[in-house]
C-alpha cells in the first residue's frame, strides 16, 4: 500500500529532524576554524532555522589541502572504473532512501513545497548521481591518426581540485548537476553551497562516503560568498570554478580566477526568458506552459518564462485563461502542506525586493491585472502570490531585470519581426519558446531565438541527456547530459616513438 503523507506525517518528520549543520572536510563534520555559526529565519515561517558553520579563507584552504591530497594520492581517480561506478550508485540509492529526511531539510532552508521537494528535487538529485555514475564504465579514450613508427594516445584526464559554488532555488539538483560529471570524472570537488541553503549539500556529503567515496574527494564548506565563495574562486590550489548563480557574482567570479591562477571557470547565470504565443496557438496549452513555467518554485527558477510576448489578438483571452488556470491549479499554501504546489520564497529581504520591483513596475505604467502581493502573512514565513502585469513594454523593469519571484511581464505583439526582436531584446540567452501549430514558423523561430535551449508548444521538459546553459550573459559552459563530463576534463596527449 502506498504511503499516504498528511500535513500532520510531515509535521512529524520535521519533529524528529536533526540538522547537521557544520562543514563537511576530509571525510568528517568539523566545526568552522573561527567557531563561528549563523542562523537564517525559516521561509516557511519566519522562525529561526539551525546553526550554520560560518565558513572562512582558513576553512576553504583546508578543504583545498584535503580534496588535493585526496586527488594526488589517485585514491578515487586510479580506482577500477567498475568500482567507482559501484560507489556512485550506492551513493544515489542512498539519496532515495533517504528522501524523506533530505526532502525537509530541502524544504525547511528554502520553503518550496515538501511534495515537490521529495517528488522533484530529490528525484532528479538522485538520478544526476546515478545517470553519472553509469558512464564511469564507459568512457574511452582516443588513438590519433599518426605514421606506421608512431602511436599517439589522446587521454582525457580529470584537472584536479574543482570548486563548486551554487544557489538556493534548487540546491541538491544543482550539485548534483555539478557534482556528478566531476566526480565521476575523477576529479576532487570542495562545495560551496548558498548561505541560504547548506543543509542538504552537507547531507549530500556524508551519504557519499556512506557509500564508499573516500574521504577527500567530496567536502563542503558553508558560509557566506564573500567570506567562503571568494577564497575558494581566489584559491591557487582549485583547478576550477563550476558557478551557478547570479550573473553579477559570475562576473566577479571569472576576475577571480584572473587575478589568482587561471583556473577555469564554467558559468551558468540568470534569465529572462520568453515565451511567444501566436494566435494559432492551442491557448489552453500556451496558457497552462506559461502558468507552470513562470510560477514554479514561486518564480525562483533561472529559466522561468518571465516574459509572455504574445500576438495582440489572444492577448486578452490568453490572460483570462492564464489566471484561470494559476488559481484553479497552482496552490499557494504552507509548505508541509501536501496539496500544496508553490510555498514561499526565500527569505524577506527577497520578498521586499520582488515587492519594489513590483511597485517600479506600475510607476513606470504596466498594469496589474492579477496578483503579485504579500499573502499568508499569518503564518509567518515570505509568501507572494502568482501575478501578471500587461500593458507593457519590452523596456520596462518588469521586462528587463530578472524579478527571481512569481512575476510575469506580458508584452504584445502584431507581427512575427516584432516577437522575434523582442525575444532577443535582452542580455540573458538561457531559454524560450514558441507557441504555433504552423511547424514552419515554429522551425524559424526556434533557430532564431538565442537561447540555450528552445521549447516548441510546452515548456521546462528536459532530461538528463540534454544538455542546459546559457548563451549572452546567461553564461557558458553546460550541465547536464554527457558532454558535461568535458568540462571537468582535459585532454593529455602522449606520443610514443618506435624504431
Ligand atoms: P548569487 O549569485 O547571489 O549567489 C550564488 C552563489 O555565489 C552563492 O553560493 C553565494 O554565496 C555565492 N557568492 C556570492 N557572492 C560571492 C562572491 N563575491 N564570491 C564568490 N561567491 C559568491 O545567486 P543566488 O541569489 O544564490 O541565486 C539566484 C541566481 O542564480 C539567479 O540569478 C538565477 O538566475 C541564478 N541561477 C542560474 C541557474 C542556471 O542554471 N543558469 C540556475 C539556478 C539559479
Amino acid at each position: 500500500m502506498s504511503k499516504v503523507f498528511t500535513r500532520d506525517y510531515w509535521q512529524d518528520v520535521l519533529s524528529a529532524l536533526k540538522p547537521e549543520g557544520r562543514h563537511f572536510i576530509d571525510g568528517e563534520h568539523r566545526a568552522s576554524a573561527s567557531g563561528e555559526t549563523f542562523i537564517r529565519a525559516r521561509p516557511m515561517d519566519g522562525k529561526p532555522g539551525p546553526a550554520i558553520a560560518r565558513g572562512n579563507a582558513a576553512d576553504i584552504d583546508t578543504a583545498v589541502t584535503s580534496a588535493r591530497t585526496a586527488f594526488e594520492s589517485g585514491i578515487w581517480r586510479r580506482k577500477e572504473p567498475l568500482e567507482k561506478k559501484k560507489i556512485m550508485l550506492k551513493w544515489a540509492d542512498l539519496i532515495r532512501t533517504h528522501g524523506e529526511e533530505l526532502a525537509m531539510l530541502e524544504t525547511l532552508d528554502v520553503g518550496k513545497p515538501i511534495m515537490a521537494s521529495l517528488n522533484v528535487d530529490v528525484r532528479l538529485c538522485a538520478d544526476g548521481i546515478q545517470f553519472y555514475g553509469e558512464m564511469i564504465d564507459k568512457l574511452y579514450d582516443e588513438i590519433a591518426p599518426t605514421g606506421p613508427n608512431a602511436r599517439a594516445l589522446v587521454r582525457k584526464v580529470p584537472l584536479g581540485v574543482i570548486g563548486v559554488i551554487t544557489p538556493w532555488n534548487y540546491p541538491m539538483i544543482i550539485d548534483a548537476w555539478k557534482l556528478g560529471p566531476a566526480i565521476a570524472a575523477g576529479n576532487s570537488v570542495v562545495l560551496k553551497p548558498a548561505e541560504q541553503s547548506s543543509l542538504t549539500a552537507i547531507r549530500l556529503a556524508s551519504l557519499a562516503v556512506e557509500a564508499g567515496l573516500p574521504a577527500g574527494v567530496f567536502n563542503v564548506v558553508a558560509g557566506y560568498g564573500e567570506e567562503t565563495g571568494k577564497p575558494l574562486a581566489l584559491h591557487m590550489d582549485v583547478d576550477m570554478i563550476a558557478f551557478t548563480g547570479s550573473t553579477e557574482v559570475g562576473k566577479l567570479i571569472m576576475g577571480y580566477a584572473a587575478q589568482s591562477n587561471v583556473k577555469r571557470v564554467a558559468l551558468e547565470l540568470g534569465g529572462k526568458s520568453p515565451l511567444v504565443v501566436f494566435e494559432d496557438a492551442d491557448l489552453d496549452a500556451a496558457a497552462s506552459a506559461v502558468a507552470w513555467g513562470c510560477f514554479y518554485n514561486s518564480g525562483e527558477t533561472c529559466h522561468a518564462s518571465t516574459r509572455l510576448i504574445v500576438q495582440r489578438s489572444v492577448q486578452d483571452a490568453l490572460i483570462a485563461k492564464i489566471e484561470a488556470v494559476t488559481k484553479s491549479d497552482i496552490a499557494l499554501r504552507h509548505p508541509l502542506d501536501p496539496t500544496a504546489q508553490i510555498g514561499a520564497l526565500i527569505e524577506e529581504a527577497h520578498l521586499e525586493k520582488v515587492l519594489s520591483l513590483v511597485a517600479v513596475g506600475e510607476k513606470e505604467g504596466a498594469r496589474r491585472a492579477f496578483g503579485a502581493e504579500r499573502v499568508m502573512t499569518e503564518t509567518g514565513g515570505y509568501y507572494v502570490s502568482p501575478g501578471v502585469f500587461v500593458d507593457m513594454t519590452n523596456d520596462m523593469s518588469l521586462a528587463r531585470q530578472e524579478i527571481f519571484g512569481p512575476v510575469l511581464a506580458a508584452i504584445a505583439f502584431d507581427t512575427e519581426e516584432e516577437a522575434l526582436r523582442i525575444a532577443n531584446d535582452t542580455i540573458y540567452g538561457l531559454a524560450g519558446a514558441v507557441f504555433t501549430k504552423d511547424m514552419d514558423r515554429a522551425h524559424r523561430f526556434s533557430e532564431a531565438i538565442h537561447a540555450g535551449t528552445v521549447w516548441i508548444n510546452t515548456y521546462d521538459m528536459s532530461n538528463f541527456a540534454t544538455p542546459f546553459g546559457g548563451f549572452k550573459q546567461s553564461g557558458f559552459g553546460r550541465d547536464r547530459s554527457v558532454h558535461a563530463i568535458d568540462k571537468y576534463c582535459d585532454y593529455k596527449t602522449i606520443w610514443q616513438q618506435f624504431g
